[in-house]
This record gives structure tokens, sequence and C-alpha cells, in this order.
């Protein structure tokens, strides 16, 4: 709630009311904070304070905008919120997409996500929106953000039960899911089910378009015995080697296969199912 309201407070100072790309640098260097791109080894940016200046450094050679964006928005969260617990932060690429972990990252990554993607703007476009990939990657492109975070924000604010799962040579990196009650169930280093697209295309590489699958390729533990349909889009990117899938989950109105043979095992015995 901090992190949202700082950013949605920038939000509303600088006028941001029509989709489109947060312009992080300009309010950085209104708020006295320098954004240079620089050397870095280890770590995706870098944040140092001396009073009320500072200097965001971010790693030169960043292929996508939108990942050098996030981590300027990432830092500039650090910057609104943590001058108490350092002057200075040092933070990587996979502190740049923890939503579970250290409190000040977490916060960190909610701010620059909220300030590159303010909600009021970004729900409206999104929460009945078709929820496949190209919706994803048509946000990312309206707010100049990576296809990555565009998507954690679509999987949070779609009114489709869906999830986003990023995998790198064939092991879950990470996962948001909106909704827990699938039987969706991520760890990181987790193989690929060899019935997902997602496992296909790690071999092969390419992008699918949405397609139905069989519910066994993600779905481990069905708590709520749901029939459910799975559906399926994964994109191949040759230069990380990973895979990002969106899984869109509906009730099925078919019968499950053990319901099938249930109502079969009855009716031969005379019972009504
Ligand atoms: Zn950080």
């Amino acid at each position: 709630m901090r992190a949202e309201g700082a950013a949605w407070r920038l939000t509303q100072d600088y006028c941001l009311d029509a989709p489109g790309p947060t312009p992080v640098e300009d309010i950085a260097m209104d708020r006295g904070v320098l954004c240079l791109e620089a050397n870095l080894t280890g770590c995706l940016a870098r944040l140092v304070r001396k009073g009320n200046r500072g200097i965001i450094r971010t790693k030169a050679g960043i292929r996508e905008d939108g990942r050098r964006r996030f981590a300027i928005g990432h830092e500039l969260g650090h910057w609104f919120l943590h001058e108490k617990e350092s002057q200075v932060f040092v933070c990587t690429a996979e502190q740049m997409r923890d939503y579970k972990g250290s409190p000040t990252e977490v916060e960190a990554n909610i701010f620059a996500s909220e300030l590159l993607m303010p909600t009021f703007l970004f729900r409206p476009l999104a929460a009945d929106a078709t929820p496949c990939l190209q919706t994803v990657s048509g946000l990312a492109n309206t707010f100049n953000t990576s296809l990555t975070a565009t998507g954690m924000k679509f999987v949070e604010l779609s009114r489709h039960e869906c999830a986003l799962v990023l995998s790198t040579n064939g092991k879950v990196e990470w996962a948001k899911q909106n909704g827990n009650r699938s039987g969706l169930r991520f760890e990181k280093g987790m193989l690929l089910h060899e019935g997902s697209l997602a496992r296909y295309l790690t071999e092969r590489g390419g992008k699918s378009g949405p397609s139905v699958v069989e519910p066994d390729a993600w779905i481990t533990e069905n708590w709520y015995e749901r029939r459910l349909e799975v559906t399926e889009e994964s994109w191949h990117f040759d230069e990380y080697d990973s895979v990002v899938t969106l899984l869109v989950l509906t009730d099925s109105d078919e019968p499950r296969e053990e319901d099938m043979i249930e109502h079969y095992e009855c009716k031969s015995r005379g019972l009504r199912t």
C-alpha cells in the first residue's frame, strides 16, 4: 500500500492521465536523481544517495528499454521509500522480480510497477481484455515496459483466472497467478511437464498461439476437483533461452473421465447420478 501510494502521488504530481510511457528519467531528474548507464558487474542497477541528490546507474547494454526503465523505477522506489534503510542500493535482476522475499525489494518492485503502469490507467485496458500474450505485448508497447513486468501486472488485474510463468532451460524460474483455486503450483527449479507447450518450445524454439492443453501439463493438485480447461500460450526467447507462458483457466462443461466412469458404473447398477 505504501509503495503503491507513493507511486500514485507521483502520477498525480506529473499529470500522468493517459496510458503511455511514464517519463521515469524526467521524474528522477526533477527529484534530484541523475540516471546514467554504466559498466556494472554483478547487478542490474545501483542507487547512491548523498543528501537530497542521487545517482541511479543501470547496466549498459540492457537489451530491452522496458527492462532498463523498470530498473530505474525500482531504484526510484528505494529513493522515495528507503532513505532510512540505506544510502546505497545494489540490485540484481533476481531482486527486481522478487515479490515475496526482502520487504525493501518487494516494495521497490511494487513501486516500479505502479509508476510505470499506473493501475488506474492499466486496469481499464486489461481487466476484460482477451487474456493472451498479444494483449500483453500490446500493453508493453503502450507503457514501454518489459513483457514479463507487463504480464505480471496483467495477471494481477485481469478478470480471467490466469498465470504467467517464466522458465529457463526447461525449469520454472518464477510464476505469478491470480487466485489460487486451481491446483497450479510452481516452485523455482520445477521441471516443465512434457505435455506443456513450454517444454516443446524449450527444445525447438518459436511461439505458440493460445492452445488447450491437458490439465496435467500444469496442474499438479486439483484441490477443488474442478473441471478445468487449461489454455496455454508460450513464447520462446532465444537470447535468454527462456519461455514466457500465459495460462488461462476456465471451468469446463465437459465431464471428467473419472466422473464418466462413475456415471456408467452407477447406471449399470441402476443408480441415478
Ligand atoms: Zn533493489
